[in-house]
C-alpha cells in the first residue's frame, strides 16, 4: 500500500489548512519537550511568525535513562494543545503506548510515532485504526524497506495518512548523534508516494548543524523539516544542545526561502 505501483501520484496529507507532500516544504517546529506554559507559548508564537505550518512539543518522552525528565504527561499535551489553539498552529506529539493513545488523540493534530517505537507492531496496528494523520520517525538501525514496512502496518488498517520522517540512523561516526541519511530522501519518494520530513536535529544532535542539514534536506527533495527550537536551549530538559534559539530559527526560515546559487 506504501509502493508507487500502488499509488502512482504523491500523497499529499492535509493538516488543518496545511499540507504535507504538497508544492510547499512544511516545517514543524518546536520544543523536545512541554515544560511549562510559558515555554511552549513563547516557542509557538515565535515559530508561527518565522513561518512554521506545525507545533510540535512532547509529552510523553522516550528518554534512555529512568532519571531523566519524562515529559509532562497529560499536562503538557494541555499546554500544547492552547499554544495551538492560540497560534492556530496545528499540533504533534508522541504516543508511546497504545494505552495512551485515545487520551493523546484528544489533543493533538498529528499522532508521532518515534524512532524506538518503530517496530511497535500493536502501536502501529492501533494508530493505523486512529482517525488521525501519523507521523511515522525511522528506527535507530531501521533499514528503508523495514521503516516501509511499518507504514504498511498502518495503511493496512485502513489510516491512509501516513507521513515518514528521517531522523538519522546509527552508525560507526560519533561527532553527530546519529548519521543523517539523506538519501533515504529520494530513495523513498522513489518507491513510495508517501510524503517524507527530514529531522536535523535528533539526526546531528548538534544545533549548530541543523540549518546546513535542513537546506540539504530541502534540496533532495524533502517535503518539509521537522526542527527542536526553545527558547532557552541550554536550561531545556531534553535535547538542548540539539535546539536551535528562537533567533537562530528565525535566520534559518529566512535563508530557506532564498533560492540556491545559481537558479
Ligand atoms: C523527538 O522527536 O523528540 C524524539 C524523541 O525523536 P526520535 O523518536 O526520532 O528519537
Ligand atoms: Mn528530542
Amino acid at each position: 500500500l506504501a509502493g508507487r505501483s500502488f499509488h502512482p501520484e504523491p500523497s499529499r496529507i492535509r493538516v488543518g489548512e496545511v499540507v504535507i507532500g504538497g508544492e510547499d516544504p512544511v516545517v514543524i517546529a518546536g520544543p523536545c519537550s512541554v515544560e511549562s506554559r510559558e515555554q511552549i507559548l513563547e516557542t509557538a508564537r515565535s515559530v508561527k511568525k518565522a513561518g512554521a505550518g506545525l507545533l510540535r512539543g512532547g509529552a510523553f518522552k522516550p528518554r534512555s535513562s529512568p532519571y531523566s525528565f519524562q515529559g509532562l504527561g497529560e499536562e503538557g499535551l494541555k499546554l500544547l494543545a492552547e499554544a495551538g489553539e492560540e497560534t492556530g498552529l496545528p499540533v504533534i506529539s508522541e504516543v508511546m503506548d497504545p494505552e495512551n493513545l485515545d487520551m493523546v488523540k484528544e489533543y493533538v493534530d498529528v499522532l508521532q510515532l518515534g524512532a524506538r517505537n518503530m517496530q511497535n507492531f500493536h502501536l502501529l496496528k492501533k494508530v493505523g485504526r486512529a482517525d488521525k494523520p501519523v507521523l511515522l520517525k525511522r528506527g535507530l538501525s531501521a533499514t528503508i524497506e523495514e521503516w516501509l514496512m511499518s507504514a504498511e502496518y498502518i495503511l493496512n488498517e485502513g489510516n491512509p495518512n501516513v507521513i515518514l520522517c528521517e531522523r538519522g540512523i546509527r552508525t560507526f561516526e560519533t561527532h553527530t548523534r546519529n548519521t543523517l541519511d539523506l538519501s533515504a530522501v529520494p530513495v523513498i519518494k522513489h518507491l513510495s508516494h508517501l510524503p517524507i520530513l527530514v529531522d536535523p536535529s535528533h539526526g546531528t544532535g548538534k544545533w549548530r548543524y541543523v540549518a546546513p542539514m535542513s537546506r540539504a534536506a530541502l534540496a533532495a527533495g524533502a517535503d518539509g523539516l521537522m526542527v527542536e527550537v526553545h527558547p532557552d536551549p541550554e536550561s531545556a530538559l531534553s535535547d538542548g544542545p540539539q535546539s536551535l534559539t528562537l533567533e537562530n530559527f528565525h535566520s534559518m526560515m529566512k535563508e530557506l526561502h532564498q533560492p540556491a546559487v545559481g537558479m
